[in-house]
Parts: C-alpha cells; structure tokens; sequence
C-alpha cells in the first residue's frame, strides 16, 4: 500500500512545503485537505473520496474550498467529509459562509464513528480507521489504519510526550507520520503552541515500537533541508526520516 505525502509543512506553506494533505491513492482515503490538496488529482485513482479531518485550524481544511478544482480535474462520483462534529460545523457556518467563500462544494459532511471499515479491494482485504484524542488548542485527533499485516498512523498538532495516552492507541503500526513544527531549542514554543519538537517525538516512537517514523507539520519559517535536526531524533529512533512533499511511503 502506498501513503502520499502531497503537503508537509503546517500553518502557511513555502517554498518548498504545503500544508497537511495525505493521500492513500488505492484506497481514496484523505487525511487532512490543507493547501496540498490542490495536487491530489494527479494522484486519485478511485471515484469516491473520503477524507478524515484531524480538526479545523486552517491549515488542515482549507483545501476543502479547493474541491471544484480537484473534481474538474478528477470526476468524483461521492465525497464525504469525516471529523468530530463540532469541527464540521465550524467548517460548515465560518469556513463556508457567504462572506468567506460563498459555494460549497460538493460534499457531504459525517461525524466520525468509532471505527470506519476500509473496504477490500483488488488485492487487499478489508481495514479499519479508528481515531484517538490529542491535545491541542480546540483539540485535534490522531487516526490508525489496521489492514491484517499492515498498518499507519498519523498524530498530528499535539505535543509528543511519550507518557501520553495517545502512545498506547499506535502501538507497533508500522508507519508512523508524526508532526514535529520545532527543533529542541524550541521545545518551550512547542508546548506554548501546541505542537512537537524532536526528542520527545522520536521517544514517542520508540516507546510505541513503531516501525518507522516519518516527520511532517514542520515550521514553515525554516526552508532548509533540515530544519529540526534529524539525527537527534534518528539518535533516539534511528528509522527516522524528514517527510518532504510528494514523498511516496510503501507500508
Ligand atoms: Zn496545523
Ligand atoms: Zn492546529
């Protein structure tokens, strides 16, 4: 199976990063729809999306209001948006409101069940999303994705701690897409915003025994290669890596 990561920074994009948008193609599940969205058409292969929201700071729905490109450029027969209730309700009265942006495009809106079955295809038996809280201004929630010998996990806008209750809930995935906006020297900004920096990202993984860790939501203000020192993590966790934008992951 392969995840698409189509946008890696958070809050606003730069030159070289969009914000969070990731995309399983085989599958037409969306995690997040920030400004990435816009590229998501090159890569759909099915008729039907369904993306699952982790909250509703910008960053993570303002694609939503790209929709009419992305379905002029790929037909799509059913769009369903998924997400805690409230933050589909913000969306729906703010983010569309005649003075924001006064058409909706079309999708319809679900308040996430506790677990979502993924459905069998060509050459995969069926899976399941479950979600799990994390806190955050508002509040945010990770997500899991199980398929019998395969599985993923994105926790994003939170500050890693790898005594969080969260850490149970992604356990032994193989994937694991984490946010880290900050590197060390920031770790008082971190907490102050609601985000993550490197050590105690990379601890989180290595507490979870998790497969892999891939690092995204990083600070947009930083367009270097590195900007929140890889291999402190890699250190902690050695199967690291910086996620990048239109990164392919195969888990
Ligand atoms: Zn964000
Ligand atoms: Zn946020």
């Amino acid at each position: 199976m392969k995840l698409i990561l189509l946008g890696t920074t958070g809050y606003h994009p730069n030159e070289r990063r969009h914000t969070p948008c990731m995309l399983i193609p085989e599958c037409g599940l969306m995690l997040d729809a920030g400004t990435a969205m816009f590229r998501a058409a090159e890569y759909l292969e099915t008729a039907e999306l369904d993306i699952f929201l982790t909250h509703s700071h910008l960053d993570h729905v303002i694609g939503l209001t790209y929709l009419f490109s992305l379905t002029h450029q790929h037909p799509l027969d059913r769009i369903t948006v998924h997400g805690q209730p409230e933050k589909l309700a913000a969306v729906d009265r703010h983010m569309f409101s005649e003075h924001l942006f006064p058409m909706k495009p079309p999708f319809e809106s679900r308040p996430l069940s506790d677990e979502f079955l993924l459905a069998a295809g060509d050459d995969r038996p069926e899976g399941r999303l479950t979600h799990f809280p994390l806190k955050h201004q508002g509040g945010s929630i990770g997500y899991r994705l199980d398929w019998p010998g395969r599985s993923m996990a994105y926790v994003t806008d939170t500050t890693a701690d790898p005594q969080a209750d969260y850490v149970e809930k992604i356990r032994g995935v193989d994937l694991l897409i984490h946010e880290c906006y900050f590197p060390d020297v920031n770790a008082d900004w971190a907490e102050k915003t609601g985000h993550s920096c490197t050590t105690p990202v990379a601890q989180v993984a290595r507490e979870a025994e998790v497969g892999r860790l891939i690092l995204v939501h990083l600070n947009p203000l930083s367009v270097e290669d590195d900007p929140i020192d890889v291999d402190v993590a890699q250190a902690i966790f050695p199967k690291t890596q910086l996620g990048h934008d239109r990164m392919e992951l195969e888990f």
